[in-house]
């Protein structure tokens, strides 16, 4: 059985990529493609997230099967978030899958994969790692020692959103085009031994896009993909010397757009339509967070990690406080964050404060599916919703209820620019949307649902593949020759050659495991070690949660 080499690129468009590959700018890519390749688009979960999408291909399951559907999660009978990491994955990964059928394999920088779970090879954390020091950051533990300055120029935190934020923008440029080399780097020195699958994800893409995706901008989005696509050649041809029948697989968890600025319009939209109620806020809660926004301006890094080991959740209810900042929640039946595509009914026994009772549930959810899909954009009058649908509608399985109670898709076919603003009843809603979007934008790039997808080699057949990201579990599987846990969400991708794709008659792997800290649990002594100042839902210290949470804040996560 031949080997595979899997390499995940962030957010990749062909609209992007098809361009500069046909311009001999993208020379391994465009040599796959001559190769007869499959090639086409892996459609993302339904939120287009990065942590619900790289944790459905992981696994082969959907978000409510596997329940991660941000890099965050509501906290049960509070409006409060906490930052999460792979101990809140359910289902079995498939480079577990694969060491426990005696495949080597290497993982590096997979969003969500933090405590490195123990495999049959090597796993690098993604980003949801606090640090490169820290135990839990890889598996085995210890590697330096084995290869001494192995991360030496290797990043978890990107440093490009905090130099943009601070006006740095040439030496964000330079960060983003070198940060891409480490993981490489590290990756190719991992594949000297053995292996039978490598699964390495380069991120660069995806932060590129969301910085710079309009005007000039747009040369830094080429560059990184002229960065990832030298990053790939280096691993496919170290592959191909290793073993020349190796299969190729380059795959993004979702594409990109324009950002729509949408979500930061529904809070103003719902408010017009007297569903979000806004009252001046409350002194203890206006204390907080002017309190928290001096706290952020003035302090230094460390200054901030330091009060967080001393107030551990004096973050998490400044952070919630000012985002949902002076909501009347009696008053307000519906309420969405600015942040995310999404709007949660207020509803009684679940909320803190709800306002809707269970009865009135049903009636709200079909009358605000109405309002949304209506909403029209200010001056053109032209639609913007593509889809709004309840989480009943988009997943299934136990952890359904951590999803929002509405998730909104935006209509992105030719547009190139931001909403300017939604049509509204009243005066003050009009005044209200034109001036937020007076405001700059926080980020000028977005997501969009269909990710690129490429694979070549002598198990892939030629042709269009379109398919969706829960097909990438059984299809890496089929490829190294697995059978795959039966009960899936996804199926293979047609593109076998000459391997049959099999599936296991019991669903044993594929079953959701218990919620607590699967990782924790299989691992003792890999993970961090238990103690008392570590959230049991997480697994993190108060410090540990600040630094993550910090870090997805700047690239615009959180
Ligand atoms: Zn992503």
């Amino acid at each position: 059985m031949t080997r595979l080499l899997v390499v995940g690129w962030d957010g990749a468009t062909w609209s992007v990529a098809d361009p500069l590959a046909r311009a001999g700018r993208l020379p391994m890519l465009a040599s796959l493609r001559e190769e007869d390749a499959a090639e086409g688009v892996l459609e993302t979960v339904p939120n287009m997230n990065s942590a619900p999408a790289w944790s459905t291909v992981a696994t082969g399951l959907n978000p409510g099967r596997h329940g991660i559907f941000y890099f965050d999660e509501p906290v049960p009978g509070t409006y409060r978030r906490r930052v999460i990491n792979a101990t809140r994955r359910s289902g079995a990964s498939l480079w577990r899958m694969a060491s426990d059928a005696g495949k080597r394999t290497v993982v590096v920088n997979v969003p969500i994969s933090f405590p490195a779970e123990p495999v049959n090879g090597y796993l690098i954390a993604g980003l949801d790692s606090p640090s490169k020091t820290i135990s839990g950051f890889t598996y085995p533990q210890g590697l330096t020692a084995r290869h001494p300055g192995l991360f030496d120029r290797y990043t978890v935190d990107p440093g490009a959103p905090s130099l943009i934020k601070a006006g740095k923008v040439q030496e964000a440029k330079d960060e983003l085009l070198q940060i891409t080399d480490g993981w490489t780097s590290v990756t190719e020195r991992l594949m000297e031994e053995e292996w039978d699958l490598v699964f390495v994800v380069f991120t660069a893409t995806d932060t590129a896009q969301h910085f710079f995706w309009t005007g000039e901008g747009r040369q830094v989005v080429e560059q990184v993909y002229q960065s990832q696509d030298e990053g790939t050649a280096r691993l496919v041809e170290k592959a191909r010397t290793q073993d020349p029948d190796v299969n190729v697989i380059v795959l993004a968890d979702h594409g990109g757009a324009v950002n729509t600025r949408g979500p930061e319009l529904m809070p103003v939209w719902l408010e017009d339509q007297g569903l979000q109620a806004f009252t001046a806020p409350s002194v203890p809660s206006r204390a907080l967070s002017t309190g928290f926004r001096v706290v952020d301006r003035t302090l230094t890094r460390e200054q901030k990690l330091a009060l967080a080991r001393r107030f551990p959740r004096l973050r998490e209810r400044a952070e919630s406080e000012v985002r949902l900042a002076g909501l009347h929640w009696k008053r307000t039946r519906a309420y969405s964050d600015g942040l995310r595509d999404e709007v949660f009914v207020n509803l009684a026994g679940r909320e803190p404060e709800g306002s809707v009772p269970n009865g009135e549930y049903q009636g709200l959810v079909e009358e605000l599916k109405e309002g949304i899909e209506g909403i029209r954009e200010m001056d053109t009058g032209e639609p913007v919703v593509e889809s709004v649908r309840h989480r009943d509608e988009l997943y299934h399985g136990p952890h359904v209820d951590l999803a929002p109670d509405l998730t909104l898709r935006w209509l992105l076919e030719g547009r190139e620019a931001p909403f300017r603003g939604f049509e509204c009843e009243t005066r003050r809603g009009r005044e209200k949307m034109r001036a937020l979007v007076a405001q700059p934008p926080f980020t000028d790039g977005g997501h969009h649902g269909d990710g690129m997808f490429l694979a070549a080699g002598p198990n892939i057949r030629p042709g269009y593949v379109r398919g969706r990201l829960e097909d990438v579990t059984p299809t890496v599987l089929a490829l190294l020759g697995i059978p795959a846990p039966a009960g899936l969400d996804g199926r293979p991708l047609d593109l076998l050659k000459d391997v049959e794709a099999k599936e296991a008659k019991e669903a044993k792997a594929a079953q959701a495991a218990e919620r607590t800290p699967a990782g924790l649990r299989e691992s003792p002594a890999e993970v961090p070690a238990a103690r008392a100042d570590r959230d049991p839902a997480t697994g993190y210290t108060a410090e540990e949660e600040e630094e993550v949470r910090r870090r997805l804040e700047e690239l615009g996560y959180l």
